[in-house]
């Protein structure tokens, strides 16, 4: 029978590459913690209305790239295409607003939904780490976002990222500017691209970042937001700027920078990272502030800002960096069981041990020596224990040390301990210094619950 692929677009995440995507997101979601925000998690697909009034009836995700679909209900449904819409629906739904502080702080992650020509970098199924803050009208939640996001590329092992930051202004100065691109274009409309056409009528700032060449061509030399922005506007991006600088971290204000989506206003931001291949995934993640969103899909007038970083662009940037190579499944142990007559007993103390936290596996049909202990080295074991027919009959367990080649025989009723002493599991923390995980264990010190070993 054929065999069936994956659908175009999309990719499984397998052992290892599946460890690295949770270690991303555990990453980003303690940085965030430390900035306050805490999980929402919204369904993976939405009305369709929300993604079409939200994400805005002119981007090229709403008008080509949604995955919609009818539901058995005729409900138009359509797979999430990013994660802001549906937190500012929840945060609506929910009235979060009415019974917490502002600003809200949440974090996201999950699959998003494109239909785009796969590429380098871009899937159609992919997945974003992402955090909104709403209900914040200052420039301090503007620099709280931004500097999370670095925080968190920080925290991952990036080193130079390159952080570009715009404005694109909010109220009558967006629509002015909005007014003087139209002009511009107009006489030039009819030789423009088909998606230019409707982006005039819809949201003409989205005309300057057409990919068709001869549309490129004209966005250079269109109006320029500088222009326009208010003397606040300026000094919201200064302030940013410096304040970051502040903190050793160089921004580029890029005046030509627009977003992909429509409900992008005042600052936004894009952060980018070119490898040492010199192989070019794209912005690794972007953001900014919305004044308009909340209140287009029905809820107070609340400014929201926020962004999301591409976890699959993350992933191959630090995967070719070597930033990932600690994150990998690890065996602490394996026992091999020798004969029929070892197998219960073997089992037994698989069983202790994993309760425990030590992670062993153990071969459940026999087969030679030399293709076991390839296994266990295989799967990083430190140690073989093994079970014959001679340690069960003085029940006692032969431990060997596979990088020393060294090995011990342990009575049974000693075993399970031996090992976690060995594995420098369950020790006792005092803050005398004798402790080797990170933990804080209070002035007087007192047992840590932690797995980390001595030989870590
Ligand atoms: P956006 O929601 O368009 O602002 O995108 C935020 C981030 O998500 C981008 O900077 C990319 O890192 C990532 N991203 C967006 N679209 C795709 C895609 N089709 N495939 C992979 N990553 C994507």
């Amino acid at each position: 029978m054929a065999t069936i692929n994956s659908p175009k677009g999309t990719h499984d995440l397998i052992g290892d590459e599946a460890l690295a995507y949770n270690y991303m997101i555990d990453i980003c979601s303690e940085v965030a913690s430390y900035y306050g925000y805490t999980p929402l998690a919204t369904p993976i697909f939405e009305a369709n209305e929300l993604f079409a009034r939200g994400v805005g009836d002119a981007t090229d995700i709403v008008r080509k790239e949604m995955y919609i679909f009818e539901d058995k209900g005729k409900r138009i449904m359509a797979l999430r295409p990013e994660g802001t819409a549906g937190v500012v629906r929840s945060v609506i739904a929910n009235k979060l607003y009415a019974t917490n502080d502002l600003p809200l702080r949440y974090f996201y992650s999950g699959p998003m939904f494109r239909y785009e020509r796969p590429q380098l970098g871009r899937y159609r199924q992919f997945h974003q780490f992402g955090v909104e803050s709403i209900g914040g009208a200052t420039i301090y939640d503007d620099l709280e976002v931004i500097l999370l996001a670095i925080h968190t590329l920080q925290a991952l092992g990036f080193e130079n990222i390159t952080t570009k930051i715009n404005s694109l202004s909010s109220g009558e100065t967006r629509e002015t500017y909005k007014a003087a691109l139209k002009a511009y274009y107009k006489p030039h409309l009819p030789q423009m691209c088909a998606d230019c056409q409707v982006r005039y009528e819809q949201n003409p700032l989205r005309m300057l970042d057409c990919k068709v060449e001869s549309d490129m061509i004209l966005a250079k030399s269109a109006p320029k937001i500088s222009d326009f922005l208010t003397a606040k506007d300026e000094e919201d991006l200064t302030f940013v700027k410096e304040a970051l600088l502040g903190f050793g971290i160089e921004t580029e204000i890029d005046y030509s920078l627009v977003r992909g989506l429509d409900y992008y206003s005042g600052i936004i931001f894009e952060f980018a990272y070119i490898p040492s291949s010199k192989k070019d995934y794209g912005a690794i993640g972007g953001g900014g502030r919305y004044d308009k969103l909340v209140s287009m899909i029905g809820g107070p007038d609340l400014e929201g800002i926020g962004f999301a970083f591409g976890l699959e662009r993350l992933y191959h940037i630090l995967k070719e960096e070597g930033k990932l190579d600690h994150v990998k499944a690890q065996d602490d142990l394996m026992i091999i069981s020798v004969g029929e007559e070892a197998r219960n007993d073997a089992f037994a103390l698989l069983t202790s041990l994993r309760t425990h936290g030590v992670r062993a596996i153990m071969n459940f049909t026999d087969k030679s020596f030399k293709s076991l202990f390839k296994i266990a080295e295989g799967r990083g074991a430190k140690y073989a224990l093994i079970l014959g027919a001679d340690e069960v009959a003085n029940e006692n367990v032969t431990v060997r040390d596979l990088a020393a080649q060294t090995q011990v025989s342990i009575p049974y009723n000693e075993i399970t301990k031996y090992m976690l002493d060995t594995l420098g599991f369950n020790h006792a923390h005092h803050h005398d210094g004798d402790c080797d995980c990170d933990h804080d264990h209070g002035a007087d010190g007192h047992e840590c619950k932690c797995r980390s070993r001595k030989d870590k």
